[in-house]
């Protein structure tokens, strides 16, 4: 479903350039829950930002479905990033617009009519538990309740792939525990694969089915975890 071939990325910085990712190859399948683990500064997040071309690469190809994304026009490009959502460790909601309409905010931008479009937002909250609180702004929520807003409109265009950069990193423990809860509950229901930058083994630990260790740019070793290794 993602196929990084040699995929490279160089960044120009006043000391000079600074290569933030080096020769990685590595294949997410359908339905997976796929871990990029590593230290800060590994190249984690570069990595996953080229699979939604947010950075491109310099070197090597990242295959989406077959298909090269720096090849298309900006056109085609912006529709094929409806089929990609992302979450992000700050949660990036609109603080002056409230959940609903947070969540609704993808779908005006994809022109879904109104009426669709309301559905759509009642499915997304209810899929991650908040269809309560959609007239709530969020300053009013916890942070994992931010998060789990922030996965329902990640989830509004009807995503194949959710990017994940440190999406439990700013919250506490238990906190975790129900924004990985409802990951996995949309990777489940869903068939949504998953791609998850973390520092944090406990969290490929708890829902990831491979995971691959990033370090200076490369990945330096590839796991498959076993059914029985995840936890419940
Ligand atoms: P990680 O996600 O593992 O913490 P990043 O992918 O964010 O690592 O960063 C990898 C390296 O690339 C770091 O040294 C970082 O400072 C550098 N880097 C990331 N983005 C940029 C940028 N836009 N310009 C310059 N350097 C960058
Ligand atoms: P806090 O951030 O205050 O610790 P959360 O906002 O993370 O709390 O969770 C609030 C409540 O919602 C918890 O009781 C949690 O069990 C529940 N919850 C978490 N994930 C889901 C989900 N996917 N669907 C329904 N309820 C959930």
């Amino acid at each position: 479903m993602i196929h990084f071939q040699n995929v490279g990325k160089t960044f120009t910085t006043p000391t000079g350039p600074l290569q933030a990712v080096s020769s990685v190859s590595l294949k997410v399948e359908e339905r997976d829950i796929y871990g990029l683990i590593g230290f800060s500064g590994a190249g984690k997040s570069t990595l996953l930002r080229m699979i939604n071309l947010l950075e491109r690469p310099d070197e090597g190809s990242v295959l989406v479905n077959g298909e090269d994304l720096t090849q298309l026009s900006l056109r085609e490009l912006r529709k094929r990033r409806l089929s990609i959502g992302m979450i992000f460790q700050h949660f990036n909601l609109l603080n002056n617009l409230n959940v609903y309409d947070n969540v609704s905010f993808p779908l005006e931008i994809a022109k879904v009519p109104t009426e669709q479009r309301k559905q759509r937002i009642e499915e997304c909250l209810e899929m991650v538990g908040l269809l309560d609180k959609a007239k709530t702004y969020p300053a009013k929520l916890s942070g994992g309740q931010k998060q789990r807003v922030a996965i329902a409109r990640a989830l509004a265009n009807k995503p194949k792939i959710l990017l994940c950069d440190e999406p439990t990193s700013s919250v506490d423990p238990q906190t975790t525990g129900s924004i990985l809860a409802s990951l996995k509950e949309i990777n489940e229901k869903l068939g949504i694969t998953i791609v998850i930058v973390t520092h944090e083994m406990n969290v490929v630990k708890a829902i990831c089915n491979k995971v691959a260790v990033m370090e200076h740019g490369r990945v330096v070793e590839k796991f498959n975890l076993r059914e029985s290794n995840i936890a419940p």
